[in-house]
């Protein structure tokens, strides 16, 4: 039985292109190695029998067993899949050559090769991916994207006790290059079968690695990393390397998280970038002022929170534009508004990001700022605490371009919700909706008819006040915002 699930993984990668012949043998050895077996008889495989989750079903059955698999967390069995798998793939070098031919013939030609092969080896876990909840709302400004995210494994406490020994020092974070091939504790993501691409940015040979997000939020969900283990810097620096990351790979989008605490991503001690392909809701944002300098166009987004475009063709001219709007911002104060860049440390920031329409550069700055006070300790330009039981975290990159991602566990929520709204149970049924009920309450004086039409209008009216909450304008008007950028532009 395993020799035939064998035979049935290997066959798997020779027809999925990933595995040679000439590999075979050291492929299959390696395997056997892994679940502790020592023999193997080649058998013929039809099609059909090539479905990888029910080959590598049988494999973990196996290997549970036998007791070669003693965890069954979803994480362990994730952990040991990848290890299976990677005894097929190519080394990192191996792969890069391959990429590096594939870009010849073109850009696009390399990643949809490379994204194939991230696919093919379940390292992006499509199947989780497609589980996802997704929406649009329709609300103030161009339709927001509201999804739920179910693909991520949530942390198994498991893994978490059987992880208590775990030094944590190597690889010192998720994105350092040493996770290439690095066989983890459960309680880490997967990373035997972790492969990067080898990157020049900004005239910085080889010191840059592009790879994709096993939990993608949105199509060719990608991450660009420095190779070395050093702080997130958001500066002109960043900037130059975002625009040439779109030189060499024109069909993708590329954006950074602001490099500050609360308005930036969960990772600050590592350099990185997303991107993807994908079209945002803020590209399809109205422009409610426009102000022609230099053959660019700054354009003023109607956008819930403070945001341009500068549009070009010139990738220098654009650069300057950038740089110079952003000193600005560094040190723009407005006490009225709420404004502070300096207190005992610096508090202004953007995230920027950068695609291409045609020749043009798109290059997108919105603005952000993380000063705390009493009344507000995490964070003044943070989302409201009355709208925690929806969105505590950061607003990072993704939802700052219009995309909300949304835990889990709010799917189960609504269902509670509907339940208590139809009046099947009673709120204090589920102790997980005591966060909800002041909504709840609300939601009782609505009209009920089509129930879940009305809890995403509400989940996507909720975040867009969210990323409201973000908008550094907030205590002004608009025309504050303009007469910003008209005095920001040079
Ligand atoms: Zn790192």
């Amino acid at each position: 039985m395993i020799n035939k699930s064998i035979n049935k993984l290997i066959n798997y990668g020779i027809r999925n292109n990933f595995l040679e012949e000439d590999d075979i043998p050291y492929a299959v050895n390696r395997i056997l190695k892994i679940l502790d077996i020592n023999s193997f008889v080649p058998v013929t495989i039809e099609e059909d029998e090539l479905d990888l989750s029910a080959i590598i079903e049988e494999i973990e059955n196996f290997a549970i067993e036998n007791k070669v698999l003693l965890s069954q967390t979803l994480n362990s069995k994730d952990a040991f899949e990848a290890q299976i798998i990677d005894c097929m793939l190519p080394r990192p070098s191996e792969l890069n050559r391959i990429f590096y031919k594939n870009y010849k013939t073109g850009p696009l030609t390399a990643t949809k090769w490379f994204h194939d092969f991230s696919i093919k080896t379940n390292y992006i876990k499509i199947d989780r991916i497609n589980k996802n909840l997704k929406f649009k709302y329709e609300g103030k400004y161009s339709p927001l994207d509201i999804t739920i995210n179910l693909s991520k494994p949530e942390k198994d406490p498991l893994d978490i006790i059987n992880n208590k020994n775990n030094n944590n020092d190597y690889p010192m974070c998720p994105l350092c290059i040493e996770n290439v091939g690095v066989y983890q504790t459960p309680s880490l993501a997967p990373r035997s079968n972790h492969r990067v691409i080898n990157l020049t940015l900004n005239h910085e040979k080889d010191k840059w690695g592009m790879q994709y997000s096993p939990y993608a939020y949105f199509d060719e969900h990608l991450i660009v990393l420095r190779k070395d283990h050093s702080p997130m810097y958001v500066n002109q620096k960043t900037f130059a390397e975002l625009v040439d990351f779109i030189n060499k790979f024109p069909h993708y989008l590329i954006g950074s998280n602001a490099g500050l605490p609360i308005v930036g991503g969960s990772i600050l001690n590592h350099h990185h970038f997303q991107g993807g392909r994908y079209d945002f809701p803020i590209e399809k944002a109205q422009v409610i002022h426009k102000i022609k300098r230099k053959r660019m166009m700054i354009e003023v987004l109607d956008w819930p929170l403070a945001a341009i475009r500068i549009v070009g063709n010139n990738e220098n001219s654009i650069l300057d534009m950038a740089n110079a709007i952003f000193e600005y911002w560094l040190k723009y104060e407005n006490k009225d508004l709420n404004i502070f860049a300096k207190t005992d440390v610096d508090h202004n920031t953007v995230t920027p990001i950068v695609k291409l329409d045609g020749a043009s550069y798109n290059f997108y700055m919105i603005f952000r700022n993380n000063l705390t006070t009493p009344e507000f300790p995490l964070g003044v330009f943070h989302p409201n605490p009355k709208r925690f039981h929806i969105k505590k975290e950061n607003i990072g990159l993704i939802e700052a371009m219009g995309m909300a991602i949304l835990p889990g566990r709010l799917l189960q929520e609504l269902e509670m919700i509907k339940e208590v709204l139809l009046n099947k149970k009673n709120i204090d049924d589920f102790p997980e909706l005591d966060k909800h009920k002041e909504w709840i309450y609300v939601l009782k004086t609505q009209s009920l008819d089509d129930l879940d039409n009305l809890l995403n209008n509400e989940v996507g009216r909720i975040f867009e006040e969210v990323l409201e909450d973000c908008n550094v304008f907030k205590y002004g008007t608009k025309q504050d915002f303009i007469n910003f950028v008209n005095k920001a532009i040079y």
